[in-house]
């Protein structure tokens, strides 16, 4: 037989599970709403070099994690790894920096990396993203935070924890990756062959690798917050100051680098103690730099990601509620098949009322079909026979309580109307 399976790394959201994400991202809306920020919808490829220039060459998404293929014009295109560098296009292509500052913008959607498939890790992903651009001040970067903290708490997840860096600027950043390349270069040995290789290129990234040989060798590595100059320690020293003032507990790790180059002052996750390995909920942080790298003006911003598929591992782990369930006001019955259409017609009319409304296609008996309502979880059967059709009546059964009346036609929209709730 022909493979009709999807590729390694990707899989199908059913109808059991979509509801749960349809209600992630109602959550994720109204908290967007509240903080400020308009939604976008951003494409879902670019060309290649957006993500080259404003990633970093030197990373591991755009060194070995990009869907990239030629099209058929011969340019080069990058499914998109992640959001942050198609706002900031998107931010100095439609002139934004003219708008009154910062401009906040969120988006959602699938992002694609070639990363190797474990749980909490696929090659399809989808992202919330949030971002705010154009302005250096450190309580954006405490907003971007309080509102990361707020969705997730909006969700229901518990035992989640803010761990939070700074990783300097081009001003104080060199002085530190000079540091960390003279503490890494004596204990070459204890690191892994991908370490090795990042000693020359990104001694920062040594301090971010899983493997347990190097966070041995880490433990003891300098902290940045020696290095930083006045201006990263006082944008750092305010953002701490904010969070206090808000009563969002964080950690501090000084080896929190985060995987992509374009970060500037502050870096930050949200971690989950109910995930194993990939314990990511929500990685973020401040961007100043980046508008610049993709041939912009100077642009600062502050932003962060979060992680739909994990979040709802979380919240399925740890028994959040996705409010109701998808349900039938109404399931239609046909007690013959001369009654079919009176009841095709009745469901159509439920519909146009705003009634959600169902019914059986096949000729089965009364009993499959009210079993079939039950399954569609309809709170009434909407039963029509011959009897009734002459009557210019519909027999409404309740299904939880198996009460059954008979009622005209033309009153089953009152009679089956979902009550608005708290009317209850
Ligand atoms: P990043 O853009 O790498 O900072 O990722 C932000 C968030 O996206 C992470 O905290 C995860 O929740 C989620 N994420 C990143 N990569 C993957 C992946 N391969 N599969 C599922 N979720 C991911």
């Amino acid at each position: 037989m022909a493979d009709i399976s999807a590729p390694k790394g990707v899989r199908d959201i059913l109808p059991d599970e979509s509801w749960k994400w349809a209600y992630i991202f109602r959550v994720v809306q109204e908290t967007a709403l509240n903080f400020g920020y308009s939604e976008v919808h951003l494409p879902l490829f670019e060309h290649t070099e957006l993500f080259a220039r404003g990633i970093g060459d030197a990373t591991d998404v755009v060194e070995k994690e990009m869907y990239t293929f030629l099209d058929k014009g011969d340019r080069s295109i990058t499914l998109r790894p992640e959001a942050t560098a198609s706002m900031v296009r998107s931010y100095l292509e439609h002139g934004m920096g003219t708008l009154p500052q910062p401009v906040k913008l969120w988006c959602a959607g699938p992002m694609f990396r070639y990363e190797r498939p474990q749980k909490g890790r696929y090659r399809q992903f989808w992202q919330v993203d949030f971002e705010s651009l154009g302005s250096a001040n450190p309580l954006v970067d405490v907003e971007i935070i309080a509102l990361s903290v707020e969705i997730f708490r909006r969700l229901g997840l518990h035992q989640l924890e803010v761990v939070l860096n700074s990783v300097g600027c081009p001003v104080c950043r060199p002085g530190y990756r000079e540091r960390l390349h003279r503490f890494f270069e004596s204990r070459l040995d204890d690191l892994c062959d991908t370490c090795k290789g990042r000693l020359d290129r990104n001694p920062l990234r040594i301090l971010d690798c899983k493997r347990e040989g190097c966070k041995a060798v880490t433990e003891g590595a300098p902290a940045i917050y020696e290095c930083l100059c006045d201006d990263c320690r006082d944008h750092f020293d305010a953002v701490k100051k904010g969070l206090h003032r808000l009563a969002i507990p964080y950690r501090l790790d000084n080896r929190l680098v985060r995987g992509l180059d374009y970060y500037t002052k502050t870096a930050y996750e949200v971690l989950s103690g109910s995930l194993g390995a990939q314990n990511a909920v929500c990685g973020g942080g401040r961007y100043d730099n980046l508008a610049e790298a993709i041939g912009g003006p100077h642009v600062p911003g502050v932003g962060f990601a979060a992680g739909v598929d994990r979040i709802l591992m979380v919240m399925e782990q740890e028994g959040c509620s996705f409010g109701a369930e998808p349900s039938l006001d109404a399931y239609g019955v046909a007690l013959d098949a001369g009654s079919r259409e009176s009841v095709s017609d009745l469901v159509d009319h439920l519909r146009r009322n705003g009634v959600a409304a169902d019914m059986d296609y096949g000729n089965r008996s009364m009993k499959t079909q009210l079993k079939a309502a039950s399954q569609r979880r309809a709170r009434y059967a909407c039963i029509i026979g011959e009897g009734e059709r002459q009557k210019g009546t519909v027999s409404v059964k309740d299904l939880a309580t198996g009460e059954q009346r008979e009622i005209l036609s033309e009153d089953v929209v009152a009679a089956v109307r979902p009550r608005p709730s708290g009317d209850e």
